[in-house]
């Protein structure tokens, strides 16, 4: 066995884990509720605050730290969906925001005081094209005036803050992702006066919404960083996105292997466990093998983001690896229990849904393979 990494911060997030037990999730998850007590416990264990420096109040640790909190979270049958952008969202104002708008927001998103949980890109018409986006932000006078239609942007009604990325020049076909900005939307005051929220229920318990944007007013200070170079900016937050979800991949991998090999241990059919049997025994084996894998490339991904190196490609690779093995090994423990797989009280076919969602967001698996073929690999370009 090689050593656990950060076993403290593993530890400390296992026992807090331990007091959201399967019917936690389980009852949210019929009423498609929000986690706000467990959110609330992992604010204030600071938690979600790691990767703010210390001189703003966070823990300041770097990337390979926060996929620990994020798979011992997944580990322990808890999902980080409800809150995980609280940790990297903020990048975008610590990498591109002035002095005054860190002071302002970063020390009270430490805290939890403010949460930044939205992160507003997807449109229905644009799709993963983000070049084809149509959200506008006018400027008049002292103020950006914006019109248009997000899809798909989750934890906006738990949000007191949103990165929103929009248009502020016209698609040119010249530079297509050219000329667009980002601007940090309070929900507080945006809500009711021009931003209209419309929850979307999908097949598992994740608080994504519509948003409707009909001249809500920002003010002009709120752009963060510099007008029309927006694209680039949030391209810049990804490769941190995809290393911390392959993490969740990994945790939600390792716990469906281990309730698998558990339950193909104990349970009896004809006079033998079931794992003894190679037909369950061998999927679950297969699963551990790719999840272990994926974890190499997580390390890989998050060393060289830690040491500010390039992992655009690795980034890419270990969200791939991690999103299979996790999907993998969700199949093998659906199957391992059989009909007991489909009943909600095992929390298999909870945790199957969940983990489900990483071969579509936050990138689908076909956009990871283009990435490889065209930028690793020089293949030629489909789009
Ligand atoms: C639960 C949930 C939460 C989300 N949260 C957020 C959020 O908080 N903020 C946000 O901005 N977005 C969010 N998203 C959006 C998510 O990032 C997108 O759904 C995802 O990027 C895919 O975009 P799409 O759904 O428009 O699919 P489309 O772009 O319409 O693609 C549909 C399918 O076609 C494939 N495809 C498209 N083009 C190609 C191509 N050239 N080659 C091969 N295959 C292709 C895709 O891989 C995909 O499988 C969320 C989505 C979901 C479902």
């Amino acid at each position: 066995m090689t050593q656990e990494t950060f076993p403290e911060i593993r530890e400390a997030v296992r026992k807090l884990c331990a007091r959201f037990p399967g019917g936690y999730w389980r009852e949210l998850d019929r009423e498609r509720a929000y986690p706000t007590a467990f959110v609330q416990a992992l604010t204030e264990a600071g938690f979600l605050s790691v990767l703010i420096p210390e001189e703003y109040g966070g823990s300041g640790l770097g990337l390979g730290a926060a996929t620990a909190v994020l798979e011992e979270i997944h580990r322990s049958g808890c999902n980080g969906g409800a809150c995980h952008a609280q940790m990297y969202t903020m990048g975008t104002v610590l990498k591109h925001g002035t002095p005054a708008q860190k002071q302002a927001y970063l020390p009270k998103i430490a805290t939890g005081e403010l949460r930044l949980q939205a992160f507003g890109v997807t449109e229905p018409d644009a799709g993963t094209d983000t070049t084809r986006i149509t959200t506008f932000a006018k400027k008049v006078g002292d103020k950006y005036v914006v019109n248009g239609r997000k899809l798909w942007i989750s934890r906006a009604e738990h949000s007191d803050l949103m990165v929103l990325l929009c248009r502020t020049s016209p698609r040119d076909e010249a530079k297509t992702s050219a000329g667009m900005s980002v601007l940090l939307v309070d929900m507080r005051e945006a809500r009711g006066a021009g931003l209209t929220i419309t929850p979307v229920r999908t097949m598992l318990n994740h608080a994504t919404t519509e948003l409707l944007f009909e001249d809500l007013e920002v003010p002009a200070e709120n752009l963060v960083g510099e007008e029309g170079k927006g694209f680039k900016y949030i391209l810049d937050g990804m490769n941190a996105e995809r290393i911390l979800i392959a993490a969740e991949c990994i945790g939600d991998g390792r716990w469906f292997v281990e309730r698998a090999s558990r339950y193909a241990t104990e349970r009896v059919v004809f006079d033998r466990p079931i794992g003894q049997n190679q037909g369950i025994q061998f999927p679950i084996a297969r699963a551990h093998v790719h999840v272990e894998a994926a974890d190499l490339m997580r390390w890989k991904a998050a060393d060289l983001f830690d040491a500010g190196q390039p992992c655009g490609a690795e980034a890419n690779m270990a969200k791939l690896l991690g999103a299979d093995a996790s999907w993998e090994a969700a199949n093998a423990a659906l199957q391992t229990h059989g009909g007991f797989g489909m009943a909600t009280e095992y929390d298999i076919e909870r945790k199957f849904r969940e983990t489900r969602l990483y071969q579509i967001a936050p990138i689908s698996t076909n956009l990871i393979l283009a990435h490889v073929g065209q930028h690793v690999l020089g293949m030629p370009r489909s789009f």
